[in-house]
């Protein structure tokens, strides 16, 4: 799979306050960071995405989280 480090493109900010893991707020603006492997995929990810442990996977649009609790919503912007 094809891994694009998202932080050469982007400028990413964590959500303050840190939304609850049972309220994960998604869209384009929002991505998560895995606290496990440090990868960054988007909240909505249109090609197939993964993060390197697997706790983030997804395509589609639409992400699977494995443990909310070890991620951080961060949003970003185009550098
Ligand atoms: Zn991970």
């Amino acid at each position: 799979m094809l891994n694009i480090d998202l932080r050469k493109i982007y400028r990413f900010s964590p959500l303050v306050p840190a939304p609850a893991p049972d309220k994960l707020p998604t869209g384009a603006m929002y991505y998560y960071e895995c606290m496990e492997c440090q990868s960054v995929v988007s909240s909505v990810p249109h090609t197939p995405s993964k993060c390197a442990c697997g706790n983030l996977s997804g395509a589609g649009g639409k992400l699977d989280v494995k443990d909310a609790s070890r991620l951080k919503v961060m949003t970003g912007k185009l550098k």
